[in-house]
C-alpha cells in the first residue's frame, strides 16, 4: 500500500503519518526529514537544498524526486510506504507515477489560523522526532521529550514570516494536487471538526477512510 498524506504545513501530516506507520507497519517517509538529513550531513546536495528550505520555498522537482527515489529504493519500502510532504507539485506527482502506484491520498484540511498557531508553537524532539506543542501538547519536563528524554527544538522555518510563505507556496503549488488526485479517484478528504482532536482519534478516522471503497 502506498499512502500519500496531503495538506498544508502544520496540518498534522507528520504526527498522523508516524502513527499510521506503526499501525500499518509501513515506513513513514517525510521528504522534509530527508531534506533536513541532507543539510545536516553537509553534502553538496545539502547546501543546495538548504537555500530553498531556509526561505520556505520548494526544492526543485527533479532534485527532491531524486532524493525520494533513493529512499524508496531501500528494501524496507518493498511492501509499500507512507509519504508525508511528497508530492508537493503536479510535476512531482507525475514523476512519482513513473516509479510507484499510489493506493490512496488523504487530504487533511485545516483552517489557516489553526496552522499558524500550531506551527509557531511546535516543538520537535531532536532525537526521535516526536512532536509537541508549547501550548496544547506540552512535554512533562520543559524542552525534554517524554518518549526518549531527547532535547526539544523549534524548526527555524517555523518562524511566522516563513510560515506565511510556506502557506502561500502550498496554495499556489500543492493545492492543485487535490484536483489531480480527485480526477484519478484516489482522493479521500478528511476535515477535523475539532482541530485539537487527539491524534489517535484522527488516525482512527483516517483508517476508516482508507478502507472505504474508492469513489468512481
Ligand atoms: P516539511 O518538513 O515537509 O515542511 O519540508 C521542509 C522543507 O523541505 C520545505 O519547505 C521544502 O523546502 C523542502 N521540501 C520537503 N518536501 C519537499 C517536496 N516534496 N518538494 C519540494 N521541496 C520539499
Amino acid at each position: 500500500m502506498i499512502l500519500v498524506l496531503l495538506g498544508p504545513p502544520g496540518a498534522g501530516k507528520g504526527t498522523y503519518a508516524s502513527r499510521l506507520s506503526q499501525l500499518l507497519n509501513l515506513p513513514h517517509i517525510s521528504t522534509g526529514d530527508l531534506v533536513r538529513d541532507e543539510i545536516k550531513a553537509g553534502s553538496g546536495l545539502g547546501m543546495k537544498v538548504k537555500e530553498y528550505s531556509d526561505k520556505g520555498l520548494l526544492v526543485p522537482d527533479e532534485v527532491i524526486t531524486e532524493i525520494l527515489k533513493r529512499r524508496i529504493s531501500n528494501p524496507d519500502c518493498n511492501g509499500g510506504f507512507i509519504l508525508d510532504g511528497f508530492p508537493r507539485t503536479v510535476r512531482q506527482a507525475e514523476l512519482l507515477e513513473d516509479v510507484a502506484h499510489v493506493t490512496a491520498v488523504i487530504n487533511i484540511d485545516v483552517p489557516d489560523e489553526v496552522i499558524v498557531e500550531r506551527l509557531s508553537n511546535r516543538l520537535i524532539c531532536r532525537n526521535c522526532g516526536a512532536i509537541y506543542n508549547a501550548k496544547y501538547l506540552k512535554p512533562k519536563r520543559d524542552m525534554i521529550c517524554d518518549k526518549c528524554g531527547g532535547p526539544l527544538y523549534r524548526r527555524s522555518d517555523d518562524d511566522p514570516e516563513v510560515i506565511r510563505r510556506r502557506l502561500e507556496v502550498y496554495r499556489n503549488e500543492t493545492a492543485p494536487l487535490i484536483y489531480y488526485y480527485e480526477e484519478r479517484g484516489l482522493l479521500k478528504n478528511f476535515r477535523s471538526k475539532d482541530p485539537r482532536a487527539p491524534p489517535e482519534l484522527v488516525v482512527e478516522e483516517i483508517l476508516k477512510l482508507i478502507k472505504e471503497p474508492p469513489e468512481r
